[in-house]
């Protein structure tokens, strides 16, 4: 997809607040403890490349993605700290695995046994490093049944192919108050622990929320994701034992501007009707930018005061009520902040009944991102 360079619309990217969260969730660790930075669908939608460096430079000892195709991004790019992916990889693409010297996830024996088969078939001869996934109730990937994961330990110890590397879960309700289920599935997974040898050098557990609000996860790194963005994974509901600084804001300028005398319509659908005389601007954001149609009604900032957009959201523009007459060219904050006002992703994610992950994912590529 081609970047909007020649237009306003840009995200900006706080590489110094991203460095910030890393350090402040490192100062809580325990030294042995390493942090693993989340950097998979281009980080959050922030950008993986430039995520990642500030994330080395802040502490971080390796990276873990989603799907191979980001790993191999990160390699190109130069990195070379550990990198695991996360998802499960198809082993027809072994070899790309053992290239870009990549940790990946053994969710069955099944796949252990498909993924030998392309170790021959390949002729590859470096171990490949795995991670084994317990599913202790995410109900996602990964092995559940006891005699299996036996069977892939007694495997693994003998295997000429693999390397345990790792041993891990993924926790479903890590950023809740109610603590039941994350009992149960730590439970699980101490039981599944006692089946794989005492020395892995991996164990990890813990995503944002596991680390920031439970204490004894009982592992030894910690996958880092949401709260290196600034975002709190629980949305309100828990507050983090530090201050996380949002990292990406989304800015544009007024495009276009008019008044409208009371009773004109606006926008698809002509549903927006004039209370009174209005001063109409236009931006150029929509929903090919990632702006979803029911923000209809949020309001961004401008001159750190709110201007509600009203009317449909179109695919590459939308329309806002000013408070005001302001001169084109004018600075306007979707999300962050704009003369002394701020705009929170949270917020944001609140107005149109979703998480805060979500929005910067949506961000799409025609938005370029600008690194601060
Ligand atoms: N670990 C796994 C297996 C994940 O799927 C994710 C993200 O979805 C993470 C860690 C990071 O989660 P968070 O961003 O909440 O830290």
């Amino acid at each position: 997809m081609v970047k909007g360079i020649h237009r306003p619309t840009r995200a900006i990217i706080n590489l110094g607040a991203i460095k910030r969260n890393i350090i402040n969730e490192l100062e809580r660790l325990d030294s042995r403890v390493s942090l693993f930075a989340v950097v998979k669908a281009d980080a959050y939608g922030h950008g993986a490349v430039e995520v990642a460096q500030a994330a080395v430079a802040a502490g971080a000892s390796g990276f873990c993605v989603a799907v191979l195709d980001e790993a191999i991004e990160l390699r190109e790019a130069g990195f070379d700290v550990p990198i695991i992916v996360l998802g499960i990889i198809n082993p027809a693409y072994l070899q790309l695995v053992s290239r870009y010297r990549l940790s990946v996830t053994a969710p069955s024996n099944e796949w252990l046994l498909a993924a030998e088969e392309a170790y021959y078939e390949f002729q590859l001869t470096e171990k490949i490093p795995v991670h084994v996934k317990i599913d202790t109730g995410m109900g996602r990937i990964g092995f559940i049944d006891k005699k299996e994961m036996t069977k892939a330990n007694d495997y693994l110890a003998s295997s000429p192919v693999f390397e345990l590397e790792g041993l891990y879960t993924h926790f479903a309700t890590a950023d809740t108050v109610d603590e039941t289920y994350f009992h149960l599935q730590q439970q699980r997974f101490a039981e599944a622990r006692q089946l794989f040898p005492e020395a892995i050098k991996y164990v990890h557990t813990a995503n944002t929320a596991t680390a920031l609000w439970h204490d004894a996860w009982g592992s030894n790194m910690v996958r880092f994701g949401n709260a290196m963005y600034g975002l709190n994974p629980s949305g309100t509901e828990l507050t983090p034992p530090y201050q996380l600084e949002e990292a990406l804001s989304l800015e544009t300028e007024l495009l276009h501007v008019k008044q409208l005398k009371k009773g004109e319509h606006i926008g698809y659908g002509a549903d927006y009707e004039t209370q009174d005389d209005e001063w109409i601007g236009t931006i150029p954001v929509g929903y090919a930018d990632g702006l979803r149609r029911s923000f209809s009604g949020y309001s961004v900032l401008i001159d750190g005061r709110e201007a509600a957009i009203v009317g449909r959201i179109c695919m590459d523009q939308c329309m806002i009520r000013l408070p005001e007459k302001y001169p084109l060219g004018t600075k306007v904050t979707v999300y962050g902040k704009n003369g002394g006002r701020f705009n929170s992703i949270q917020k944001a994610s609140e107005y149109i009944g979703t998480i805060n992950y979500e929005l910067p994912c949506n961000l799409s590529e025609r938005v370029p991102r600008i690194y601060v």
